[in-house]
């Protein structure tokens, strides 16, 4: 709890009408995308920040203090990577928007943290570039929030993630201090890189308040293909078969009979409701290149016994996106996680979080970037039932248990957050670990970045 001192000191630093402290103000910044039981917790206060030197003075002064600040992007993340277990001081970067520098020439980026990805992708496509990294609720969600959490999507799989997009960061360390990591060329081989440590740290170890991004050129077409299958083990074939191809497509995306019903039904489009399984796969390249990698695809499709393969068009990808709404007509909440296995091993992944879904009586919608062996098991229930909670919870251990059991792990795209710290200290080496605390105190000395995310101090 803040003294009032402390919120009169912070009203300083920053323009008037920029702080929040009424309850109905703070109860939506209590929560995110996560859905959960729990009560939470309302912050103390939220600043909208302006400025690095804004940013600057509230870290000085909250490290002094020993007050949580938590950052905060478009608050979709979906495990409670910007909740407030502990109250304190939200950081709102929606005024810090602005891209500040775009240099076709060098395929670079200069950006706030408040920067809308589609924002970014938009100016870049004017001039021929491409910013890959496609949450897919990248019409809203902001860069500071993707490079907090390595963000990755449909993409990944031919272009990387966030990580591979970051050229520099300008950062403001717990007690306000301001680092610049990163030469911001597109090689940078002089020391240790340190801005790779920030991103994915979901805003406990420092503050971005400036990210130079690389821009790639952009593909001059693309092309959309599917394949429907009548059981997973054909549609895991026929990923292998288009990469034993030697075709490398942008994207290779998955759902599951139960995704293609939820879906159709909420967006109708012609999706195939009686097949068990959807790839969607996505080639791009010279126009006159796509008649060939398609010839290799279909072929790859066909040998795995595809029941249906066409060419389709973009509304296929508005139908994978709306699948998470999709699912939340099926119950009052939604969770949805983020496994990912070995690709040899997806379909024994896909098959068991089905069948342990099943036998706890929850429903679920399969979706996922499968050509990363990356799955996204949507959970419809009604987390105030507390057998169905109970249920929930007794199955989610399981998949991570059967996750980890076939070489994969627990988080591939959306972080740790709240919702996974319970389960990070039987995933992590103990060494690797305390490891990880070091360098967190290190960083944050008095744990006032973000606390309560990640691990248990
Ligand atoms: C419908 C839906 C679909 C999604 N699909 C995908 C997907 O396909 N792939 C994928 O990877 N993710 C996906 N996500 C999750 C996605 O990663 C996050 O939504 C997004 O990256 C977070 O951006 P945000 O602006 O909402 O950040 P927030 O949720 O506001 O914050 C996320 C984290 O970043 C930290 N943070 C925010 N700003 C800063 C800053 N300036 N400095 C330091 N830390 C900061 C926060 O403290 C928090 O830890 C999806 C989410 C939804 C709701």
């Amino acid at each position: 709890m803040l003294l009032k001192n402390d919120l009169n000191s912070i009203k300083t630093f920053v323009k008037k009408g920029n702080v929040l402290t009424k309850e109905e103000e703070l109860y939506c910044y209590a929560q995110d995308s996560m859905n959960t039981n729990e009560k939470s917790v309302l912050p103390d206060v939220v600043v909208f920040v302006e400025t690095i030197e804004e940013v600057q003075n509230i870290l000085k002064y909250a490290n002094e203090h020993k007050i949580p600040v938590i950052s905060r992007g478009a608050g979709t993340n979906m495990v409670g990577a910007c909740t407030c277990p502990h109250g304190g001081i939200v950081l709102n970067f929606s005024k810090m928007n602005k891209i500040l520098d775009f240099s076709p020439e060098n395929m670079t980026m200069r950006v706030q943290p408040g920067v809308v990805l589609n924002d970014i992708k938009e100016l870049a496509e004017r001039e021929n570039l491409f910013y890959p990294p496609d949450p897919s609720n990248f019409k809203v969600s902001t860069i500071g929030g993707s490079i907090a959490q390595s963000s990755g999507g449909a993409m990944s799989f031919k272009y990387g993630t966030t990580k591979d997009y970051v050229l520099s960061l300008t950062v403001v360390l717990a007690d306000g201090s301001l680092l610049k990591l990163g030469a911001g060329t597109v090689k940078d081989a002089v020391g240790y890189h340190l801005n790779q440590l920030i991103i994915g740290s979901e805003g406990t170890l420092a503050i971005v308040v400036e990210a130079e991004l690389k821009l790639i050129p952009k593909p001059e077409a693309c092309r959309t293909i599917v394949g429907y299958f009548d059981s997973f083990e054909d549609a895991v074939n026929g990923v292998n078969g288009i990469i034993k191809e030697r075709v490398f497509p942008a994207t290779i995306d998955f759902m599951d009979n139960n995704s293609i019903r939820t879906v159709e039904e909420f967006y109708p489009c012609g999706l195939k409701t009686e097949k068990e399984a959807l790839l969607i796969v996505d080639i791009d390249g010279f126009e006159n290149s796509l008649d060939i990698q398609q010839k290799y695809v279909e072929s790859a499709l066909a040998h795995a016994n595809a029941a249906y393969i066409g060419v389709s068009a973009n509304d296929i990808w508005t139908a994978r996106r709306a699948s998470f709404a999709a699912t939340a007509r099926l119950a009052p909440d939604v969770v949805s996680d983020d496994i990912i296995v070995p690709r040899s091993e997806l379909a024994k992944m896909v098959r068991g979080c089905k069948n342990i879904c099943d036998r706890y009586g929850l429903q679920v919608c399969i979706v996922g970037h499968v050509g990363d062996g990356n799955i996204h098991p949507q959970i419809a229930l009604n987390l105030e039932n507390d057998s169905e909670f109970k249920n929930y919870v007794a199955a989610k251990s399981e998949i991570y248990e059967l996750a980890l059991s076939l070489g994969g792990t627990i988080s591939s795209e959306h972080g740790v957050g709240e919702a996974k710290l319970s389960y990070i200290e039987n995933i992590i080496d103990n060494e690797v670990l305390n490891c990880m605390k070091q360098l967190k105190k290190l960083f944050d000395p008095n744990n006032i970045l973000n606390p309560g995310k990640i691990f248990k101090i």
